[in-house]
């Protein structure tokens, strides 16, 4: 039985006072969710979220660099984020891969680091619209997964979540019906398989984001290879996000 996992991205949003408020008023909203809840806050904001103790509410990054430590000016290293305890870490949002130049083979290396340093990757994936348009969505992806899980174990990769987010739904408000979440989330399991096995994949959660609301999460989660959401907007008002985890 696969847990749900609900996850947060609040990207470049809320400074250190705001980021604390949210934090506890959303503890005290999720406390009884039976759902997993991770909050992925700005860099700025980690150490003092860790610091309130919050029970409920899991911790997570939204980017690393790959390596221990280094000669790389402004980046932030796996070990640094298991210094302040984080739980989570997300590889490649397409955010990273559109403007940052993020490649499949970096994010590959990252999933490797954060496995190595004890922190959980969230794995994001997914087609632009021209992509979609183009009928490549399934090989696109696919490649996307083998490359990430390259030289991962299958005891390492069920610790792996797999975040599928179509680039189109992402910010946009349009979002991708459940129907097209399923079809792609176990198009991932099938690939999953094909690299691992059956159980292995079985095991692996595989989360949908793009525009995800109170509105729509219910038909999203009665998909059966649908383990979660990322949600980036509606993340930032703690009585919607509550919303999203309770489900
Ligand atoms: C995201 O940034 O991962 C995301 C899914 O954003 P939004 O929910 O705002 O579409």
């Amino acid at each position: 039985m696969r847990t749900p996992i609900i996850a947060g991205n609040w990207k470049m949003h809320k400074t250190l006072p705001e980021a604390i408020e949210a934090c506890r008023r959303l503890e005290e909203m999720v406390e009884d969710a039976k759902a997993e809840v991770v909050v992925c806050a700005p860099f700025t904001a980690l150490s003092a979220l860790k610091a309130l103790g919050l029970n409920k509410i899991k911790l997570g990054a939204q980017n690393m660099h790959f390596a221990r430590e280094g000669a790389f000016t402004g980046e932030v290293s796996p070990l640094m984020l298991r210094d302040v305890g984080m739980d989570y870490v997300i590889i490649g949002h397409s955010e990273r891969r559109e403007i940052f130049g993020e490649t499949d083979e970096m994010v590959n290396s990252k999933t490797l680091a954060a496995l190595d340093h004890g922190i959980d990757p969230i794995v994001c994936v997914g087609e632009s619209l021209d992509q979609r348009k183009a009928g490549e969505t399934e090989p696109l992806v696919k490649g996307q997964i083998q490359t990430a899980f390259d030289g991962i174990g299958a005891a390492e990769a069920v610790k792996v979540v797999v975040a599928y987010e179509p680039i189109w739904a992402i910010g946009t408000g349009e979002t991708a019906t459940a129907e097209q979440a399923q079809e792609v989330n176990a198009m991932i399991r099938a690939t999953l398989a094909e690299i691992y096995d059956h159980e292995t994949a079985e095991a692996i959660r595989i989360q949908y984001g793009g525009s995800v609301k109170p509105a729509n999460i219910t038909e999203l989660m009665d998909k059966e290879d649908i383990d979660g959401a990322l949600v980036g907007g509606a993340s930032l008002k703690p009585e919607d996000f509550a919303a999203i985890v309770k489900y």
